[in-house]
């Protein structure tokens, strides 16, 4: 994410002006928006359109004066000539934010697009770069937005004293969130009867007292923020802690709210920060406080996740848990190199295997599965790929078995190499950094490895 070279803010302007210095269409445009505040808007011209007599604003037919400034909130010039120099010398000699239309290099603020539901605004802005764009978004927030909204905003406005008498910090959340998610609140609004119902549901919560804690093991996917579910980003919004691991992706953490407490488990290669009965231990006590726990892991959270001893542990305890699955790594690898795992009269299986501290007996298994024509996906196997292929070898695996190795899949600084067990096992090539999918079969050479490194010289032909 680049940086922004402006911060939106939502600036008071009640009870002050917004003075338009201009007669002219983009007069009448900075107006129609400024209009949509209860600040009044003055318009200043010596020959104004007449259209500006359809909208609630002063209009002074005369040059500017410098004096039209005072109480002033924003200032937007939209002419040129004498009057516009004035108007634009007076705003900076008052310190007055200043937009010139069209101008961006002398604009001390930009007009974002608005979604108007007052109280709520929401305003999409591109620093002056691409106004259509940020029209085209801003129509499309419009059409996901239910027309109630500014009114359920209120009505939440208007609860607020009795909720934070009536329910504490994370309870009064809770209640909140519901009021303004629930269909039922909202086809009560058609009916006039909102507030009633508003007042129903905080009974309701009132009446429930303190919720049990929950744990929501949820699988991010493998790296990208687009290859989340919905569900899981739904309850990451409700999560009060997110504890999560290395491998997660950070766009995927930040989906959680903004207030929810994040940390950091580690497991990462050679750090390791948190001990898994230290994690047992965390969510345990964290769930057993009352707390909403989204656990989140990379992947899928019951492949190679540590998910069963976690689960285990939240059973012992009796603490509610769900798990949400996600697209795992060998699955995203198998994506990116279009590499069908099954296939008809090539491979009748899929196995997800590691390759980190296997004994004689899983590799003689697995190579008689290779050798079956079934592929495999060898996780956390990058440090050990050389003697792995070789073992597997040994253990009566054909050195001419294809081989795809995807480093870092579903993102888009994935590396992809292509070869065979026999050329894996020379150690030819080193592999990229980052965490990797280790392919045996058959069906490897079925996939799209066009843009894959080679391994060594002589590598399987590509479909
Ligand atoms: N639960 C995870 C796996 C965690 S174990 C999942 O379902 O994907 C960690 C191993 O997963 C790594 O050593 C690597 O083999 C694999 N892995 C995780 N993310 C990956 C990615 N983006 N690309 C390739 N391999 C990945």
């Amino acid at each position: 994410m680049g940086e922004l070279s402006t911060f939106p803010v939502s600036y008071k302007v009640e009870g002050k002006r917004i003075v338009i210095v201009g007669g002219g269409e983009e007069a009448l445009n900075k107006a129609r928006l400024a209009i949509k505040t209860t600040a009044s808007v003055v318009i200043i011209s010596p020959e104004p359109q007449p259209d500006f007599a359809e909208l609630p604003v002063s209009v002074l037919a005369r040059a500017f004066r410098p004096d039209d400034l005072v109480d002033a909130a924003l200032v937007f010039v939209a002419c040129t000539g004498a009057d516009g120099e004035a108007a634009k010398a007076a705003a900076r000699a008052r310190g007055i934010p200043l937009n010139v239309v069209d101008v961006p290099s002398e604009c001390d603020f930009y007009t974002p697009a608005i979604i108007d539901r007052a109280p709520v605004s929401i305003a999409v802005a591109s620093e002056g770069d691409a106004p259509v764009l940020a029209r085209l978004i801003r129509a499309r927030i419009e059409a996901a937005l239910s027309p109630n909204l500014g009114a359920l905003a209120r009505l939440a406005g208007g609860m607020r004293a009795r909720v934070a008498e009536l329910l504490p910090g994370a309870r009064a959340r809770r209640y909140y969130e519901e009021l303004v998610t629930s269909p039922e609140v909202e086809a009560a609004f058609l009916h006039g009867e909102g507030p009633a119902k508003a007042e129903a549901l905080l009974d309701q919560h009132v009446a429930e007292g303190d919720s049990p804690g929950v744990v929501w093991l949820i699988g991010a996917g493998p790296g990208s923020e687009d290859l989340l579910t919905l569900r899981a980003q739904r309850l990451l919004q409700q999560a009060d802690v997110i504890v999560h691991d290395h491998l997660v992706p950070a766009a995927a953490v930040e989906m959680g709210r903004r207030d929810a407490e994040r940390i950091l488990v580690g497991k990462q290669k050679g750090h390791h920060s948190f001990t898994q009965s230290e994690i047992n231990a965390l969510i345990v006590r964290l769930a057993g406080a009352g707390k909403r726990v989204a656990r989140l892991k990379g992947g899928d959270p019951m492949v190679f996740g540590r998910a069963g001893e976690e689960i285990e542990a939240l059973k012992a305890h009796g603490i509610d848990y769900h798990v949400v699955p996600g697209v795992t790594a060998a699955l995203a690898a198998a994506a990116d190199t279009a590499t069908p795992v099954t296939l008809r009269q090539v491979s009748t299986g899929f196995v997800l295997a590691t390759a980190h501290g296997a004994n004689s007996e899983e590799l003689r298994h697995w190579a008689a599965l290779a050798s079956a024509g079934l592929t495999l996906a060898l996780y956390m196997g990058k440090s050990v790929a050389g003697p792995t292929a070789a073992r597997l070898i040994a253990e009566g695996a054909s050195p001419a078995i294809p081989v795809g190795v995807v480093v870092r899949a579903g993102r888009n600084d994935r590396v992809l190499y292509r070869g065979t067990l026999g050329s894996l096992s020379s150690g030819a090539t080193a592999l990229e950094d980052g965490p990797a999918i280790i392919f045996v079969g058959e069906a490897i050479a079925h996939g799209d490895w066009r843009q894959a490194n080679a391994l060594a010289r002589a590598e399987f032909k590509v479909a």
